[in-house]
């Protein structure tokens, strides 16, 4: 092993305190927990401990300057056991990239991916085995020097955390078009998965949810008509037999599973493109007919069935059905639980790790 992570294990584990039938999503947490300090310049002790609480300091520069960042991914377990992982050296290096955006020093790719492994295989009980679950893995990095003042903290915590999950949405869902407040703009932190673009997205996503709709729909920054993304997802639309998703402008997250779509789609013999389109482009679309389909995509909620979406006063219908959508959605999960073959080599297997 190249980097040497201190395992300590738990005596005893609590497994068997979950029902796999009936997983509350993202409040029970594994056994045990990833942790590594950044202190001189340098990440050091690299250790995995039972989970635990950990003190804060009031002036931990994060509560106060938000140099907090994040990334959400899957592990899941095939047929014959082993768990698997869906492309961790992309959020390594998204990771990175949200870092650098934020001020804050980078985390060695093949470390996370390292710890990553050993966790996983530390938990592998606690992975659901039903196809569309996961284990749902959380590392994150943030400041935790003692300071007031604003500039660039020199102790931070990176930390993997791991939840159970199960299926996100099983219902197709609703968007709400926003006119007011936006997420992202050119220039600004929507391109970084950094938490503050989640707090900015709290009360408009409330007020979405207040009128019966699932997630916000972000529009541009400029007109309030370029689609952007929807609340935890990138989105796709298939106009008259061609699947348009808006362009990685600096003001979208690029997610692993938009790219993955993506190859996928153009490897079934779709056409895609990546383009800015706009809100006035999809009525036109739902009116005339050549609507045909829209999906959000993301690691939590994997391929997001999308019924219709409010703007203004009114609403776009979009579909009752979502084939193509749907068999995006079964080839992930069928590659994810290793029941359909990998040939694009998404998963790396958590084999012959220690513990
Ligand atoms: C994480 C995230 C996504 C999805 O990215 P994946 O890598 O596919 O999980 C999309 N939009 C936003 C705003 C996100 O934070």
């Amino acid at each position: 092993m190249k980097h040497n992570i201190k395992i300590t294990p738990v005596q005893q584990s609590k497994v068997g305190e979950l029902d796999f039938n009936n997983i509350p999503l993202g409040k029970t947490f594994t056994d045990h927990m990833f942790i590594c300090d950044y202190e001189n310049g340098q990440w050091i002790n690299p250790r995995i401990e039972s989970l635990h609480d950990i003190s804060t300091h009031p002036a931990a520069m994060a509560l106060h300057y938000g140099q907090a960042i994040f990334e959400g991914m899957k592990a899941t377990i095939d047929v014959n056991g082993i768990p698997l992982l869906f492309r961790p050296a992309k959020n390594a290096a998204r990771l990175n990239f949200s870092a650098d955006r934020m001020g804050m020093p980078h985390f060695p790719e093949d470390l996370f991916v390292e710890g990553l492994k050993q966790l996983v295989a530390l938990d592998k009980n606690w992975i659901p085995p039903q196809e569309g679950s996961a284990l749902y893995l959380r590392p994150f990095m943030y400041a935790d020097e003692h300071f007031i003042g604003m500039r660039a903290a020199t102790h931070y915590k990176f930390i993997i955390i791991a939840s159970p999950s199960g299926p996100y949405f099983n219902k197709r869902i609703k968007l709400f078009a926003e006119t007011k407040y936006i997420r992202a703009a050119q220039g600004g932190t929507g391109e970084a998965k950094a938490a503050g673009n989640y707090a900015a997205a709290i009360k408009p996503s409330e007020m979405a949810k207040a009128k019966g709709y699932d997630q916000v729909l972000w529009l541009d920054a400029h007109e309030f008509n370029y689609i952007q993304e929807a609340g935890t997802m990138n989105i796709f639309f298939k106009i008259n037999g061609e699947f348009i998703t808006p362009s990685l402008d600096g003001a979208i997250l690029a997610g692993v599973t938009r790219m993955s779509v993506i190859e996928l789609l153009k490897d079934k013999g779709y056409k895609v493109t990546e383009r800015p389109i706009s809100i006035d482009e999809i009525i036109k679309a739902s009116k005339n007919g050549t609507l045909e389909e829209a999906f959000g995509t993301g690691t939590a909620v994997g391929i997001a069935m999308i019924q219709d979406i409010g703007y203004k006063d009114s609403e776009i219908y979009v579909s009752d059905e979502n084939p193509v959508g749907q068999m995006v959605l079964d080839t992930i999960n069928g590659i994810r639980s290793g029941k359909r073959e990998d040939k694009y080599n998404w998963m790396v297997k958590i084999e012959g790790e220690l513990v």
